[in-house]
């Protein structure tokens, strides 16, 4: 926990809990608005959260089972109870041993948990958006308030990603991008909304499990796969509707009767050529740029992507459809004694595949993702030996969590972990201003594990302790999440 200076000048007290080492007025806050100077102590202003299995066998809850209450955060006893980073402080600099070390017997097992507020200098956050939409080019800079928090990174399959924050942009930069790249990021691991624009691209509004805005629109449909994607899957519902599909797309455009699936069905060649640099058969990349128009390219009018219709191939009253990747832009067209494309009502057959596209998108989210490492001092507050620790998670014989989610550990050296942040409670994310982020981490592992590791076994206590003597606020646990000690796992490998 930290620590009280002794100097305490005219009621102020330094609170050394970060390097900032704010000295802080009675009645007032430090500069993170997480530590206050409260009748001449200093205290940590949230309660440590934590984690309470509040369910019976039922599925009710426990507290509340005959009432429509929403849950007020207080504790229930003789529920499993897990104790969360969130709120239990900082110990800096990291040599001193973690805020709180709890022990815990589960199915007569000794477990220990060792929580903290990480301090992450190094760390970031990567967002996944949903969308087909353009945003801007690969590596184009991410702004807020005009500084440059980010970067446009590799596209994956149906959606466009960010890669925020990194020790770049908190401390390699000027003063203001730091202090901005490090309030965005903490917005975003809050699952607040943040407004960026990007260089050469759009304006996007990102918020963790909502739909992206994209220059003021919402999105609302996840593609349903790429051109070439969406011919293979519909390419027998159209069959005998209609004699081409064109699904434009700003990655991969499909045509029906030169794609595989076409021949395999034996659609006739149709003579009608689309720009762009032909990949594979019916493959066909760059038929446009990129833009707000069909399929994620500035096409507003599929029909300017059509090069040439060949009159060897094509024959007057041939049927021909253009459609996004989601659906929700398409056309019918019937060839004229010209050979030219006359739009025309849509047949209900047709139609129904079009909305079945729809139907197939996912939703467009946002999903937010924060990265850290972990391998660095913080490991000290755990163990005098911190490379055993490393190990120890390596093995698998610690676990780690963050406000009790799940995290995804990086393989190599150190602990980069990644968590997605909708998985942590509410808030579960502060800063400190040298800048830097500041969030829950948590080590859960066997008594006999921690003692092999050097951990600090004289500042162990129980939880019931903690709980009993300390102010705390619980949050249910997520029924999807694994409890985060695995008892079962530490059984496993005492007897291996
Ligand atoms: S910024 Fe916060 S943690 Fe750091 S010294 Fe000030 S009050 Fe303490």
């Amino acid at each position: 926990m930290a620590e009280e200076s002794n100097r305490k000048n005219e009621g102020l007290i330094r609170c050394d809990a970060c390097p900032v080492l704010c000295r802080i007025r009675e009645g007032k806050t430090g500069a993170c608005d997480r530590y206050g100077n409260f009748g001449g102590k200093l205290v940590r202003i949230d309660p440590i959260v934590v984690v309470q299995k509040i369910k019976n066998e039922a599925g009710d809850l426990v507290k509340f089972t005959n009432s429509d209450q929403a849950w007020d955060g207080s504790i229930i006893n003789h529920v499993p109870t897990f104790l969360t980073g969130i709120g239990s402080t900082t110990t800096y600099p990291d040599y001193k041993p973690a805020p709180f070390i709890v022990s815990t017997k589960q199915e007569g097992v000794d477990t220990v948990t060792v929580v903290s507020e990480g301090v992450f200098s190094y760390c970031g956050v990567k967002v996944k958006i949903d969308t087909d939409a353009y945003i801007g080019p690969e590596p184009a800079a991410i702004r807020v308030g005009g500084e440059q928090i980010g970067h446009v990174t590799t596209a994956e399959y149906g959606s466009q990603m960010l890669a925020i924050g990194g020790v770049r942009h908190l401390t390699g930069g000027s003063k203001k991008e730091g202090n901005i790249t490090c309030n965005s990021m903490l917005r975003l691991c809050n699952k607040e909304p943040v407004a960026m624009t990007i260089d050469g691209g759009a304006k996007v509004v990102v918020q963790a499990g909502k739909p992206p805005i994209i220059n003021e629109i919402q999105e609302e449909r996840m593609r349903v796969g790429c051109g070439s994607a969406t011919v293979g899957i519909f390419a027998p519902q159209w069959h005998h509707h209609v004699d081409e599909v064109i699904v434009v797309d700003d990655h991969i455009t499909a045509v029906l009767s030169e794609h595989q699936a076409g021949k395999f069905l034996d659609f006739s060649a149709t003579g009608i050529r689309v720009r762009g640099r032909r990949s594979t058969p019916g493959r066909y990349f760059q038929v446009a740029d990129h833009g707000a128009g069909w399929g994620g390219t500035n096409i507003t009018n599929p029909l300017e992507i059509i090069e040439n219709i060949e009159d060897k191939h094509a024959w007057p009253g041939l049927r021909l459809l253009m459609v996004s990747t989601t659906g929700q832009d398409s056309a019918y067209y019937v060839l004229d004694n010209g050979l030219q494309p006359i739009e025309q009502e849509m047949p209900e057959a047709v139609k129904i595949v079009v909305d079945r596209i729809g139907e197939n998108c996912e939703p467009a989210l946002c999903s937010v993702m924060f990265m850290a490492g972990a391998g660095g001092s913080l490991r000290a507050g755990v163990t005098v030996n911190p490379v055993r620790l490393t190990r120890s998670v390596r093995k698998a014989l610690t676990r780690v969590t963050c406000g009790g989610a799940p995290v995804y550990i990086w393989p190599g050296g150190g602990i980069t972990l990644l968590v997605d942040v909708s998985e942590m409670p509410d808030n579960s994310f502060g800063y400190v201003p040298t800048p830097a982020l500041v969030a829950p981490i948590e080590f859960s592992l066997s008594r006999e594990e921690y003692i092999r590791l050097g951990g600090y076994d004289d500042r162990v206590r129980p939880l019931t302790d903690v709980i009993e003597n300390e102010k705390v606020r619980s949050v249910p646990w997520q029924e999807d999440h694994p409890w985060p000690i695995d008892v079962t796992q530490i059984k496993t490998n005492k007897g291996s």
